[in-house]
């Protein structure tokens, strides 16, 4: 065997589309690796907030119980059809527009469909738009039915050969109180957001006799699909970095047969930054975001195959969730890439980030960027 052969073997370079059976919260339901008394807590108390006062500043009664109302949309789309086994939004598509005309409305061009799209996209709460190819790489190769333990091929109408991915600004002042149930409300709001967008925006696309299929962590991955409709850059945390809103954002998408005009991906200096910020790898207190270089290393069966990059050990991330009883989005709150860049000064910082400045800049974000108390977000918001 030559030298080449060695090290792809040595690398783990074959790829290998993703089965969603191995997305780590499908795991944490089949695998006893993952599943433990901690974790069936953890998703019990989204269902039924614990009452205790008796608990830490941010994992109190009210924390929570203002935490599960923001999942409340998503809860009720995602059980909308919970009879037939689906969980629309996290292991199947969404399956509740209503049907469209048969004729379909023709645009003077594919620049101007596109052009209206996403100003519509955005008049119905997007925050980010882009548009690419419906690349079957990021296609999962098999769908889990978690209440039947089923693993089926996923299969995708190949007509569907275009992506709308769009991505919605998190809560800054809700992350800042992470770790904390309180903080976890920024992750809820987000799923609930994105749903009016995605199915507004797929009924509108429906409405004009096209084919549109709304889609959140469901049928395929959606950070590489957002990095190739230009949304931002991956990073070392394992998310989409974006120009405005920097990893705070959540992504969802619609595949649709409208001849959209795709959109490239983007470079503004992310990878050069995080390879030489390690600020998540060394707050995360399970230890979960690597401080190497990236490479094609599957830490486990939840990373996909082949795809050389930085990976995040999503057991251990997911056990910490599991241990303090809500996500965690300490490596999204610490992220100097985490500002409002509506501010001159960020303005200012995220050019500078892609220049050799990113040195200066990194000893600079250390002063800044601590935790807010959940107490003072009550108290002001
Ligand atoms: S969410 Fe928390 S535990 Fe998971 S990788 Fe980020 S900092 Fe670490
Ligand atoms: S904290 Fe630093 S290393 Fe981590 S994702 Fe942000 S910029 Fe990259």
């Amino acid at each position: 065997m030559n030298k080449e052969n060695k090290s792809k073997i040595k690398n783990n370079e074959t790829f290998e589309k993703f089965n969603q059976k191995n997305d780590i919260f499908n795991r944490s339901l089949w695998d006893k690796t993952v599943r433990s008394k901690k974790t069936e807590k953890f998703y019990n108390d989204y269902t039924k907030p614990p009452e205790s006062e008796n608990r830490p500043e941010g994992y109190k009664h009210k924390d929570y119980a203002f935490r599960n109302a923001t999942w409340f949309m998503s809860d009720t789309f995602s059980n909308i059809h919970k009879n037939n086994g689906r969980a629309e939004g996290f292991t199947d598509e969404f399956k509740v527009q209503k049907p469209g005309t048969k004729s379909k409305y023709i645009f003077k061009s594919n620049k101007d469909l596109t052009d209206e799209i996403k100003i519509i996209a955005k008049k119905l709460g997007a925050d980010l738009v882009g548009i690419t190819k419906s690349n079957p790489k990021w296609i999962y190769s098999h769908k889990y039915r978690r209440a039947t333990d089923e693993v089926k091929p996923n299969k995708i109408d190949s007509s569907l050969n275009r992506v709308i991915v769009i991505a919605n600004q998190m809560d800054k002042d809700l992350i800042d109180t992470a770790p904390s149930a309180l903080s976890g409300s920024a992750t809820g709001l987000g799923y609930s957001n994105d749903l009016t967008t995605i199915l507004s925006l797929s009924q509108y696309i429906i409405n004009l006799g096209y084919k549109a299929v709304p889609s959140q962590n469901d049928t395929a991955l959606s950070i590489p699909l957002a990095i190739e409709a230009g949304l931002g850059e991956y990073a070392r945390n394992g998310l989409l970095i974006t120009k405005k809103f920097g990893p705070r954002v959540r992504i969802s998408k619609i595949f649709t047969d409208l001849p959209l005009e795709c959109d490239k991906p983007i470079s503004f200096g992310v990878k050069n930054y995080c390879s030489i910020c390690n600020k998540c790898a060394d707050s995360c207190p399970p230890r979960a975001i690597s401080f190497d270089k990236p490479s094609f290393k599957q830490i486990n069966k939840s990373n996909i195959k082949g795809i050389k990059k930085w990976s995040v050990d999503a057991e251990k991330c997911f056990k910490f969730w599991a241990s303090q009883s809500t996500d965690c989005s300490i490596c999204i709150r610490v992220c100097p890439y985490n500002k409002d860049f509506d501010k001159l000064t960020h303005k200012i910082g995220i050019k500078l980030a892609n220049t050799p400045f990113r040195y200066i800049l990194i000893k600079l974000d250390n002063f800044f960027g601590n935790r807010k108390k959940p107490s003072e977000w009550w108290a002001n918001k």
